[in-house]
């Protein structure tokens, strides 16, 4: 059987669904594996890297063999013309909203499994891409503040005089806010952060940052059994703001990183708080493509208001360390691969039992079968 990677049309993606480590590995279980020319440059792979491992050097067309695609990105309509009845489409799906695309590919026959839907369970965690590119987008948001601070992080003690260390505020202690609190302990910074999962305390702790939050009754019950955190009350919301308003005048750097699953970003940093920083003051808000928890940040944009303070909205985020964030990706979704591989034909085998399957699986068979989507039973 065949596996096909092809390069990513949408220009703003540079990442990869493969490496050179995923391809040997693919050939190892006895898959074939065609790259198509190019797909890795943007990752820093040249295809030279690839065919060194085995891979087959391809066009677009050999989609058309393909019994699994690998991709970073939902396939667009033209590519999916491409590909044969039967084939295994395996990518971030971002399903929602998408009701015409998801179906497009339940017509074409392919089998879509959306990775962002893989359960947090220990068995998939090597097939976590939330988490892979979370943890990078978390390190690239402090080198992207770090970029545009125009002042040193660490405290430095010159001949010349002392320059202090910088505050850094993280708001939201998930995946990608421990990588940034971690990131700037490392460059030096008096790190603070805050999140509304009281797990999240001890994980902050231990980090080395001070832990800053309204701690009442209904933060002590604010995780849900899949350990993501709840929207939370009105009366929480202000208490919170209240806090989080004295604090961020203080700041001179906030990176913003909090999100609740199929809900909007909450909005945490409101207009007059950022007018509260010093000039010079840098926001990140890594949660700007999901409507953002900054006021005024804009996606893809970096913007400098009078008051001199910077907000950083870049998208794709783990795409801006393209070449770290593909080879993790590819991992990712090798493992995945790897769990429906029958050892003894070779082949790729879908069962629908498996709760992996059951989880990320969109449309099989012709039809949208995944819970979430499929339309409801007459
Ligand atoms: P996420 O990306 O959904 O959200 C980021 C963070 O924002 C979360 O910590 C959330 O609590 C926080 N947040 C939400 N609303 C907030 C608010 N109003 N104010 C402040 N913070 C707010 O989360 P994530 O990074 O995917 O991680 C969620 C949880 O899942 C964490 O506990 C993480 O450790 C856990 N996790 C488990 C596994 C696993 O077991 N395999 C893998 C990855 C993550």
């Amino acid at each position: 059987q065949t596996v096909f990677i092809p390069k990513e049309i949408d220009p703003s993606e540079p990442r990869v669904a493969a490496s050179p480590d995923t391809v040997k590995r693919m050939k190892a279980l006895g898959l074939d594996v065609v790259v198509e020319a190019g797909a890795g440059l943007s990752s820093r792979i040249p295809d030279s890297e690839f065919t060194k491992m085995g891979a087959a050097i391809g066009s677009v067309a050999d989609g058309e063999h393909a019994d699994v695609v690998l991709k970073v990105r939902r396939p667009s309509d033209d590519e999916i013309r491409g590909y044969k009845s039967g084939a295994l489409v395996i990518a971030t799906m971002d399903p929602y909203g998408k009701q015409a695309e998801v179906e497009a590919m339940a017509s074409a026959g392919i089998s879509a499994f959306a990775m962002e839907f893989m359960p947090r369970i220990t068995r998939a965690q090597v097939m976590d891409v939330l988490s892979s590119q979370a943890n990078l987008a978390g390190y690239q948001a402090v080198v992207d503040a770090a970029a545009v601070y125009e002042r040193a992080l660490p405290m430095m003690m010159t001949a010349a005089g002392t320059v202090p260390a910088a505050k850094v505020f993280v708001m939201g202690a998930g995946v990608a806010g421990l990588q940034a609190i971690a990131t700037a302990r490392r460059m030096g910074a008096i790190v603070t952060a805050t999140d509304v999962r009281p797990a999240a305390k001890e994980q902050v702790a231990s980090l080395g940052a001070k832990f800053v939050a309204v701690e009442d009754d209904e933060f002590k019950a604010a995780e849900t059994a899949g350990g993501y955190a709840k929207e939370m009350s009105k009366a929480y919301q202000e208490k919170q703001a209240a806090m989080v308003a004295d604090h961020v005048a203080k700041q001179d750097i906030v990176i913003t990183t909090a999100l609740i699953p199929g809900r909007p970003a909450p909005k945490l940093v409101s207009a007059a708080m950022v007018a509260s920083m010093k000039p010079g003051s840098v926001i990140v808000d890594l949660a700007v493509e999901r409507g953002g928890n900054v006021e005024g940040a804009v996606a893809d944009a970096v913007i400098t208001l009078d008051n001199g303070v910077t907000i950083v909205g870049h998208t794709n985020v783990a795409g801006r360390i393209a070449a770290s964030a593909s080879l993790l990706y590819a991992r990712n979704l090798y493992a995945f691969l790897e769990s429906m591989v029958d050892k003894t034909s070779k082949t790729v085998v879908v069962n629908p039992e498996d709760e992996l399957v059951k989880a990320t699986l969109l449309t099989h068979g012709g039809s949208v079968v995944h819970a979430n989507f499929a339309p409801a039973a007459p």
